[in-house]
């Protein structure tokens, strides 16, 4: 099958967060299986530096966005015979600090950057030269494209349509939309929609329109032909009022044509052997190198090093999905009682103040870094005996899964993809990998770090735990076949 994908982020070339690491490796295996692949992503900041043998396409882009025509130059890099990176080369909108933002305020004109961005995907898609059957977008980023490609499918069939070449029409790529959180909903002033050049036919109920603005994310689940999410789970909640983000109605209406996909770990990155980010190797066998990490990270991080005490560890972006409301009053309980806390994340300026402070509060227990660093959050992974993750809502969470191939237990909310990948205790007695916690609070949420702690003093239980966490297996083959099959149904019309 000849498939592009497109996505804001791709690693590693650029990431906020698992969007990125979801879209490059679902990319590397859908190679690795035989298919056709290309990733449309922006050329951002610093990525031409690092990959200097990308070539210039001979094809610039002049496309509208409402009153203006930009331009844009298209550079490729071809990382093996079927897998081609497009990076859109709009200097303007592309060559910024931030991918989406710059400390903590959104960029103004992203209605702008990602309309343009989505234009470009679905001109890429209709005027590529080896024709993709497939057009795969991820999250609001690039929603828009799924509707440009359904509006350029609806002219051609009115007869206005639109050729590659004088031998006829040609077939449109059919249209996958997949949502990586539904929380992030792309909205602007319903006046941005000019931007899109499009009939004011799709600003509707049914179609772009969200409660009197331009939802992105909405037109492609509008009009994309099939659509994903990245847990079964996930899948199940958005459909609930409580979870649906406004948006449970249209997915409900859409349901037959949503499929919830758990994400893949790429275990050529996310292992703990011949890893250079890692200082001791370590095996299932032989779990004495991840004693060897967890010193040196306390010692890298300025924590006294010590074997025996349980060290707790968190990754990620510092907002309210990921549960920091709980996070922050049960780490000030547990931090009282003997065991250690390393945390990397950045986020929302005022709750990055706040863990700085409580590092500062207990200098000799928790250790705080704001900031994006690739290596540390591995050797985190590895030096850690426990890694918290207290969701509100996960969609399908990484960092769980790559907590358990090192060997980390994961202790996580029992919600979306974090129920959907980890066995508790209560669920498998042979089996249990990670401990969860059901309500939302900080209570429930202390609760489960102290029967970690209890589990730590077991040494031959919390062993089994960790046993069954490195052989859990969550490889990328399987699922992207699943996606080949949606890509499928997807051919099959609506
Ligand atoms: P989300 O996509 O909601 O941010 P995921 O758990 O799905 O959360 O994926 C997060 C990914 O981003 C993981 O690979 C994680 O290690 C990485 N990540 C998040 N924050 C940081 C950071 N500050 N430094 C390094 N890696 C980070």
């Amino acid at each position: 099958m000849k498939i592009l994908l497109a996505s804001s982020e791709v690693h590693p070339y650029s990431k906020t967060g698992g969007l990125a690491d979801m879209v490059g490796a679902l990319g590397k295996a859908l190679a690795r299986a035989g298919h056709t692949v290309g990733i449309v992503t922006p050329l951002s900041l610093g990525i031409r530096e690092r990959y200097p043998e990308m070539q210039k396409l001979p094809m610039s882009l002049v496309l509208p966005l409402g009153q203006e025509q930009i331009k844009a130059d298209v550079w490729s890099l071809d990382q093996n015979p079927n897998r081609t990176l497009y990076f859109v080369d709009q200097p303007a909108f592309f060559q910024r600090p931030g991918l989406y933002q710059e400390q903590g305020a959104n960029y103004p004109d992203n209605a702008r950057r990602f309309i343009f961005l989505s234009k470009a995907v679905a001109h890429l898609a209709l005027h590529l030269p080896w024709q993709p059957e497939v057009l795969h977008v991820h999250d609001w980023q690039t929603g828009l494209a799924a509707l440009f490609i359904a509006h350029e499918r609806k002219r051609a069939a009115q007869g206005n349509g639109f050729r590659t070449s004088d031998s006829g029409l040609r077939i449109f790529p059919r249209t996958c939309m997949t949502i990586h959180n539904l929380a992030y909903q792309g909205l602007f002033p319903a006046a941005d929609y000019a931007l899109t050049n499009l009939p004011w036919d799709y600003f509707t109920l049914a179609g772009a329109e969200f409660y009197g603005q331009l939802s992105c994310l909405k037109a492609g689940i509008a009009y994309g032909d099939v659509l994903t999410t990245v847990s079964p789970r996930y899948a199940r909640e958005i459909t609930t009022p409580e979870f649906g983000c406004g948006m449970d109605g249209l997915l409900r209406q859409r349901q037959s044509s949503l499929f919830g996909i758990l994400n893949g770990v790429d275990y050529e990155e996310w292992n703990t052997v011949n890893n250079p980010c890692l200082k001791h190797s370590y095996s299932v066998s032989d779990l004495s190198g991840k004693t060897a990490n967890k010193l040196a990270l306390q010692e890298e991080l300025g924590l006294p090093q010590n074997e025996r005490v349980p060290l707790f560890g968190n990754i990620g972006r510092m907002v309210e999905q990921k549960g920091v409301e709980l996070l922050h009053p049960a780490l000030m309980e547990m931090l009282q009682t003997d065991l250690q806390y390393v945390m990397l994340g950045t986020g929302n300026p005022s709750v990055e103040k706040a863990f700085e402070e409580l590092a500062r509060r207990f200098p000799n227990k928790a250790a705080v870094r704001v900031g994006f660093d690739e290596g540390l959050s591995h050797r985190i992974e590895a030096g850690c005996d426990f890694f918290l993750m207290p969701s509100q809502f996960e969609p399908c969470g990484l960092n769980q899964m790559y907590s358990l191939r090192y060997g980390t237990i994961p202790i996580v909310r029992a919600t979306g993809g974090l129920d959907d990948t980890i066995t508790d205790i209560r669920q498998n007695v042979e089996k249990a990998d990670g401990i969860k916690f059901d309500q939302y609070s900080a209570p429930a949420f202390s609760k489960a770090i102290r029967k970690a702690v209890a589990l730590y003093d077991q040494p031959e239980l919390f062993h089994n735990f960790q046993v069954n966490a490195m052989n859990a297996d969550f490889s990328w083959d399987r699922t992207a076949a699943e996606y080949v099959q949606v890509y499928e149904r997807a051919g099959q019309g609506r």
